[in-house]
């Protein structure tokens, strides 16, 4: 103790000591702002979590400090702002200083503008113009020659994009925002007029603006309701809380396109995103594996600009400033990869943030531990203030600031070759190319694949002739994107297949991502260097289809092919009042084969309109249908259009966003409900026809049921004083659950003919409650896998939930559920006809094989069984067994299987497969009238898995014909 105790003085003494020489504030000659200055050293806990940096604030006469804007300084306990004011200090700083200005980047999912403030020396901001056209020239070196590139690199400068506030309750970076432009834009000394002078400092305060306003209003809540428990941030976003950070592959979200549309705009060469978690401050490297697609001059300029700040601040005495740990460095789902993807840096903090803008004693856990790769690390229990945050944010910040200054040739140089290095890819490492062929039934989905890689800034050409590529004969039309582009690197990157080594440091997030699988569409990966001579044009805009119904004349009914394609589905609900039939197996009509689960529009039972409508509707949503003269000799049955609801808790919303967000793509209309609407609506089949119930974080099934608990109400709603609550839905009291009345309701529900769909950790709901007994939850043993794309099998063809797919599936899986299903699932695990037999351990050892029968020496031989008897199971508890049998044994069906074990792995970490092979995925339990369908699998992860999402609109639009296609079983009537 005393040890220690001495040590901290030392360094106390030391830092003092340094920080004396080093102070602007002690020896600068300009002013400075004395108030400011002694409130920054009364909020900062310990003068090691200052630097020489910001342990003062330069007055100026004509440029607003925050204090004289928002009233108080920043970082003051107890003090955060919304978004507005946040962008009103921005602007009134822009007002005053000619070294400052502020664009608007767009709006956010619930309408609120997300700014970019660009920093700088007045003569940089005057030309900001020709920056960009010098970084947008160096991006493309297929326009330049080195010779220019030389001389652009001169012209130029650098841009550090610095970005705050996407997960919103690591709240103090926008604060820290503020008072950084106000320093950058007053600060003279040399220190800041070098970095103004050498590059632009572009800023966006809060990425998540609807979250950040939302949490403020929770924090303030708060303040004001001590007594109560605290009120959780039930939404950030309109739809995702923290995976709003997870969206730069899928790119669904407002915020990430318009980070993206920013980058195109600036380019910049630094993407910096600010976030709050690990003591103290933590600058993005990571363990590794790193992401295999990234030029390696990327990830050594992480370890650069990591090691430049953590060298600074550790010479000035800060404890906690390291690098290595933390995150792997693999996935690119991360918001900075919109800088990644395009040979930009991009790269994070996470310092230690708190609960708002509170002062409090807090603990670090192990990451007080000393490591190589942390040899000054965070104390082991430190007074923490909300000053403290942006003192070590902002202070790093601007060493890195100032290391790209001091190198911004260099790091021009870097940007350019990389861009060059891209170009160079397809003739280098290769591959030379993707093609995506031409594939009958799926040009929207793979429209879908290339309007996103175009979206991603990836140059898409399409073959004007038939050509051959290795022996393969791909068609006119095919898609083929050439890697000798600015961009290769983001097109092999998101096509191209992950290997996650078992051995290798614990994932961060997903492990697979490959989009060729997941969008259920085929990939070519193409070496062959000639791939770049065949003919082709490029694509210049989005990938419209034009869809359009053939042989209209005389047809008494149309058929559109079921391929799944996902805007099928919308077209049911487009042309809701128009009778439809599903055919239940495959057929041939007008010599053209369709698919199980074809769509059948007969005129004869629809109003006369209905070819007009249908007609509209095919060639806007791109669908072909085919007239024909007679109704194809195929059963089938009414293709429904449900009442859909989601449901969701108050316990976690994130993962149902995703599905709120693809049913809004689509523009399918669902109710969205709570858990406490189900306990509460004891009719809710008169309501509606589907339940779909999507992940729930840390959600057990107890948990679901029981719900937040609490004494007072909790009410999550917007109101005069707190405008920013509330949001997709709203409630006096989030407190409580499904309740066991719920479960009942439920119950009800799926009897009288509804279908209820829990989907990965929400299967146990139905499970631990009885609703099912054939289908169990078991714990992995071996299995180690997380965020990875495997080969799914269709296990039952007949099944209305596999119409229109092909035998098998790229599938999202994390890791759980692994179910169980039939009389194993019913036990508990006993093989009861094992056990009632005595027969465990198979046949005796003896002549033949395990088929072939042994056969006893000296006596006549005799088949070991006999008609009437069972199998092992003596005849005398047959029919007792019975008593005891789950009454859903016979009727479950498994309608998704993992592949085998060698087949398994597409995409990510997978170790002990074998405990997955041939399991359920997908399981579908008749219930009365209705049925339960069991999803492990994730069928609408992060706007990824678009080619899974037919598992689930099949589910809906045959809610009331799942068991068409089922063998009856024996005992059934
Ligand atoms: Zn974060």
């Amino acid at each position: 103790m005393s040890c220690h105790f001495k040590t901290l003085v030392r360094l106390i003494l030391v830092i003092f000591i340094s920080s004396f020489f080093l102070s602007p504030a002690l020896f600068s000659t300009h002013k400075i702002d004395k108030e400011y200055t002694q409130k920054i050293l009364d909020y900062t806990t310990e003068k090691f979590f200052l630097t020489e940096l910001v342990d003062h604030l330069p007055a100026s006469e004509t440029v607003p400090s925050p204090q004289k804007v928002l009233g108080t300084i920043i970082g003051a306990p107890n003090i955060l702002h919304y978004t507005a004011e946040i962008n009103k200090y921005m602007e009134a700083v822009a007002e005053a200083s000619p070294r400052v200005e502020v664009f608007s980047i767009g709006l956010s999912d619930e309408g609120k503008e997300m700014i970019a403030v660009a920093v700088s020396d007045e003569k940089n901001i005057q030309r900001i113009k020709r920056i960009k056209e010098i970084l947008a020239l160096l991006a493309d070196p297929r326009q330049i020659k080195d010779s220019q590139a030389e001389i652009l690199i001169k012209e130029g400068v650098p841009i550090y994009w610095i970005t705050g506030a996407m997960h919103s309750p690591e709240c103090g970076s926008p604060e820290m925002l503020m008072e950084l432009v106000y320093r950058l834009a007053v600060d003279d000394s040399d220190f800041f007029q070098t970095i103004r002078h050498n590059m632009i400092i572009l800023i966006t305060p809060v990425l998540e603006v609807d979250g950040r306003d939302r949490y403020v209003d929770t924090y303030l809540y708060k303040k004001e309701h001590k007594d109560k428990k605290t009120l959780p941030l039930v939404y950030w976003g309109n739809y995702v809380g923290h995976d709003n950070n997870r969206d730069a592959i899928g790119l669904a979200l407002k915020l990430s396109e318009n980070i993206l549309k920013t980058y195109f705009e600036w380019h910049p060469t630094v993407m910096h995103d600010l976030h709050e978690s690990v003591p103290f401050l933590y600058t993005s490297t990571g363990t590794g594996p790193y992401n295999a697609w990234l030029d390696p001059i990327t990830i050594n300029e992480w370890q650069e600009l990591a090691y430049a700040e953590i060298s600074e601040m550790t010479k000035r005495g800060v404890p906690g400033v390291w690098t290595h740990g933390f995150f792997d460095g693999w996935a690119p789902s991360y918001s900075i990869y919109a800088a990644m993807l395009h040979n930009s840096v991009g790269r994070f903090y996470e310092t230690f943030g708190g609960t708002g803008a509170d002062t409090l004693v807090r603990t670090v856990g192990a990451q007080s531990k000393r490591a190589w790769y942390r040899p000054n690390p965070p104390l082991k229990a430190v007074k923490w203030s909300f000053r403290n945050n942006v003192n070590l944010q902002q202070s790093a910040l601007l060493f890195a600031l100032k290391h790209v200054a001091d190198n911004q040739i260099k790091f021009l140089k870097e940007f350019y070759l990389k861009s060059k290095r891209s170009v160079a890819k397809a003739t280098t490492e290769g591959p030379a190319a993707w093609i995506i062929p031409k594939e009958e039934g799926k040009f929207l989905a793979v429209a879908d694949l290339v309007n996103l890689l175009r979206k991603h800034g990836v140059e898409v050409c399409q073959a004007t002739k038939d050509f051959t590529i290795n022996k393969e004969k791909y068609p006119s039309g095919s898609y083929i994107i050439r890697l000798d582009q600015p961009y290769s690197r983001c097109a092999d990157m998101l096509l191209d297949t992950q290997y996650y080594n078992p051995n290798d440091p614990r994932p961060y997030d997903d492990t697979g991502w490959t989009l060729g699988p997941l969008f259920n569409i085929k990939t070519v990966r193409i070496m062959n260097q000639k791939i770049l001579d065949v003919p082709m044009t490029l694509v210049t805009q989005d990938v419209k289809i034009k869809g359009k119904v053939i042989r209209e004349k005389n047809a008494i009914c149309f058929v559109i092919n079921h391929t799944t394609q996902n805007p099928l589905f919308k077209f049911r609900y487009q042309l809701k009042d128009i009778k439809m039939l599903a055919a239940e197996t495959s057929f041939k009509a007008a010599e053209k084969k369709f698919r199980a689960g074809s769509f059948i529009i007969p005129l004869q039972s629809n109003p006369p309109q209905t070819v007009d409508h249908l007609k509209k509707a095919v060639e806007e949503i791109g669908l072909v249908a085919y007239g024909l003269k007679s109704i194809p000799k195929v059963k089938s049955h009414n293709l429904a259009v449900p009442r859909i609801a989601i449901l969701h808790t108050w316990l976690s919303t994130q993962n149902e966003g995703w599905y709120r967000l693809a049913f809004e793509k689509l523009d399918i209309p669902y109710s969205y409900i709570s858990l406490q609407d189900i306990r509460d609506t004891e009719d809710l089949k008169s309501k509606y026809d589907v339940i779909l119930f999507p992940p729930v974080m840390f959600g057990k099934a107890q948990r679901i049921v029981n719900g937040i608990s609490g004494d007072s109400p909790l009410p999550w709603k917007k109101s005069d004083k707190y405008p920013n609550l509330g949001g997709p839905d709203s409630t006096d009291d989030i407190r409580g659950g499904i309740e066991l009345q719920g479960i009942l309701h439920l119950q009800q529900f799926i009897k009288k003919g509804g279908l209820f769909i829990p989907i990965t950790s929400n299967v146990s709901l139905p499970i631990d409650y009885g609703l099912v007994e054939s289908v169990a939850v078991v714990k992995p043993k071996k299995l180690k896998t997380a965020g990875a794309i495997l080969r799914a099998r269709i296990s039952d063809r007949t099944s209305p939930i596999t119409y229109g797919y092909g035998p098998e599936l790229g599938v999202h899986f994390n890791g759980a559920p692994l179910l169980e299903t039939g009389i194993k699932a019913a036990t508990g695990g006993i093989d009861i006809e094992a056990l009632i037999s005595g027969d465990s351990k198979g046949r005796a050892s003896g002549r033949g094989s395990l088929k072939d029968p042994d056969v006893i020496q000296g006596r006549p031989y005799k088949p070991p069984k006999i008609k009437g008897a069972g199998t092992g199971i003596p005849a005398e508890y047959r029919e007792m067994l019975k008593l005891f049998m789950p009454p859903d044994l016979a009727k479950i069906r498994v309608v998704l299987r993992f592949d085998r074990q060698e087949k398994l792995l597409i995409s990510g970490l997978l170790a002990g497969g074998e405990e997955l092979q041939n399991r359920a995925a997908v399981v579908d339990v008749p219930l009365g009238k209705g049925h339960i369908i069991f999803f492990a699998i994730n069928p609408m992860w992060r706007f990824e898995t678009k080619g899974s999402f037919f598992l689930l609109f099949n589910a809906f639009l045959n809610y009331d014909n799942l068991d068409a296609g089922r063998p009856k079983p024996k005992n059934e009537k």
